[in-house]
């Protein structure tokens, strides 16, 4: 099997399996309800839902109407962007990666994999501390660069976050880094809008490295279902989301919430997060994803 038809097999089992015995049956009226209401099932949401039978049955496949649906569930995903990710800003300049999302999504997890993943790949990778709100994040990223091999940049708990990312900038100049990934918070200790405070990274990053392009990934738990994606719209109208990953698919029998990300967003999901260990993180390719759904 491979690493995406283990990691959508519970949503394969689940929801998917059920949609594919109604789409095998005799398609009326009721079945097509019973179609949509499965497709909710899956998180897909019930407007997006009821667009996707409804193209469907007006659609070409009419003979067969499981190819119908999956061409529609296809046809949600943006076009991906062939230029490399992170966005390299320009010669000795690293590219930033800022995590964001909220607490127990799998954020600090996800900035230790993705640390992994640019360092298997020849990257020089850094990863930075900055959800200072949490000692145990702290000690938890602390952890992972040990067991990755990479180097981490940490303050104390209650630091200032764009500090933390302002020395993290420091060493990275010094190491000749090629990619910062930084863990943010999902909580603050002060009064300070969660929003502010990434602002104020934001800008800290801007002034130590003008050229960078931070990329701002937004961490989505998949078994979170649509109050997931009403977390995103907030990041995305607040951070400039250029990216989603998806964690926790393996634990899920839903997994319909990458076609309702993007359908809502218009921000690509990058990357799915399939365990708990340092490289169970797949590349998002919606060909491989549906494929592997529909196995
Ligand atoms: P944070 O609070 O958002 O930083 O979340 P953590 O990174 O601490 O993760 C919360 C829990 O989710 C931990 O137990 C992780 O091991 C687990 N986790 C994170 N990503 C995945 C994933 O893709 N699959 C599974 N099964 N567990 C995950």
């Amino acid at each position: 099997m491979s690493g995406y038809e283990q990691g959508v097999a519970r949503t394969r089992q689940g929801v998917i399996g059920r949609l594919r015995t109604v789409l095998g049956g005799p398609l009326d009226d009721a079945a097509w309800e019973e179609v949509e209401e499965t497709l909710i099932a899956a998180d897909l949401g019930p407007t997006l839902a009821a667009r996707i039978v409804a193209r469907a049955r007006e659609g070409r496949d009419s003979d067969d109407p499981e190819a119908a649906v999956v061409a529609e569930l296809l046809g949600l995903f943006t076009p991906r962007d062939p230029t490399p990710w992170p966005r390299v800003p320009g010669p000795g300049v690293p590219a930033v990666v800022l995590v964001v999302g909220v607490n127990g999504t799998g954020k600090t997890t996800t900035v230790a994999k993705l640390g992994y993943r640019f360092a298997q790949r020849g990257a020089r990778a850094l990863l930075a501390a900055a959800d200072t709100f949490r000692a145990a994040a702290i000690e938890q990223l602390v952890t992972w660069a040990d067991r990755a091999d990479l180097p981490v940049v940490a303050h104390r708990a209650g630091a200032d976050p764009s500090a933390v990312v302002y020395d993290a900038l420091d060493a990275a100049a010094a190491r000749g880094t090629d990619v910062v990934v930084v863990d943010t918070a999902g909580r603050l200790h002060t009064k300070t809008n969660l929003m502010d405070e990434l602002a104020k990274i934001r800008r800290t990053i801007g002034k130590r490295l003008p050229d960078a392009q931070p990329e701002v990934v937004f961490v989505l738990d998949a078994t979170t279902g649509q109050n997931g994606l009403a977390q995103a719209k907030a990041f995305h109208a607040a951070a400039g989301l250029t990216g989603i990953v998806l964690t926790k698919l393996d634990t899920t029998s839903r997994g319909g919430i990458a076609f309702a990300i993007e359908d809502a967003l218009d921000v690509p999901v990058l990357f799915v997060g399939v365990g708990e260990k340092l490289d169970d993180l797949l590349d998002f390719r919606p060909n491989e994803f549906v494929e592997a759904l529909f196995a």
